[in-house]
């Protein structure tokens, strides 16, 4: 019917649906990863189709990261409307390059780097016919340690990829989440360890690497009047985060409580 306000609490009670809507009207901040990798690509969030939303992603990226290429190929799920904006925008072609295992559940929030790493093993197959010696363009959503990225590269090598150009539909992971996302703590990204694009290019192997703008986030968005959280990029948190500890830390508190 319409969506919640930030702030707001529907009663379903004998008297049907109420509306408290004492706490609403203050600073609204939603996460913009839900755009970039949470939500569904049919979704609507205020007023912003995801899908959309990923699209135009990948046409930022085609803007702001240009390269040579015979194929721009997605890793699904979130990586296939971004690479069909960047197709869209560069006039390079939009292939199918994986085929996802339906039945495994989504490698980032494996909580464990052995199950992470069991999981895009057989969570992913390449389709050697879309890559073999050519010059691929790859989009995924984005880069957490850098483990799971340089497994897919090496996959496309073997199905015989000439070249692997990675582009990624969010800014770099620098920081942490406090607000729930389980994102790793800060020394385990791999942006946040001090190492540079290139770096970051070699150690997942690929021929370049170009992360989206973070201050191209808000294009995103059709106007909501909402605000954004985009503090896991930025640093940039919409509260003040100086005492808060971040989930990972959070839950290993309770556990020795
Ligand atoms: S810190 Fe990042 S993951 Fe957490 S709410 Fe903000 S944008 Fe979303």
């Amino acid at each position: 019917m319409r969506d919640v306000l930030p702030g707001e609490i529907i009663v379903i009670g004998e008297d049907g649906l109420s509306s408290i809507k004492t706490h609403c009207g203050g600073r609204s901040s939603i996460c913009i990863f839900e755009y970039i990798y949470f939500a569904r690509p049919d979704s609507v969030i205020e007023g912003t189709s995801v899908h959309m939303a990923r699209v135009q992603s990948g046409r930022i990226l085609a803007e702001t990261a240009a390269v040579d290429a015979d194929i721009v190929i997605g890793v699904p799920d979130s990586g296939l409307d971004a690479a069909l904006g960047y197709s869209q925008e560069s006039g390079i072609p939009y292939g199918i390059g994986f085929i996802k295992n339906k039945y495994i559940g989504r490698s980032f929030i494996q909580p464990s780097q052995i199950q992470r790493d069991n999981s895009v093993k057989i969570k992913l197959n390449v389709i050697k016919e879309t890559v073999a010696g050519k010059r691929v363009i790859m989009i995924d959503d984005s880069i957490v340690r850098g483990t799971t990225c340089a497994r897919i590269v090496r996959l496309l090598r073997e199905a015989g990829a000439k070249e692997v150009h990675v582009r990624i539909s969010s800014p770099p992971f620098v920081h942490s989440c406090y607000f729930g996302t389980d994102i790793d703590s800060e020394d385990r990204l791999i942006a946040h360890n001090c190492r540079n694009t290139e770096e970051i290019a070699d150690y997942i192997g690929a021929d370049s690497l170009a992360y989206m703008p973070a201050p191209s986030l808000g294009q995103l968005l059709n106007k909501s009047g909402l605000g954004f959280c985009d503090g896991c990029f930025t640093g940039n948190y919409p509260v003040d985060v100086s005492h808060a500890v971040y989930k990972n830390k959070f839950d290993s508190k309770i556990h020795e409580n």
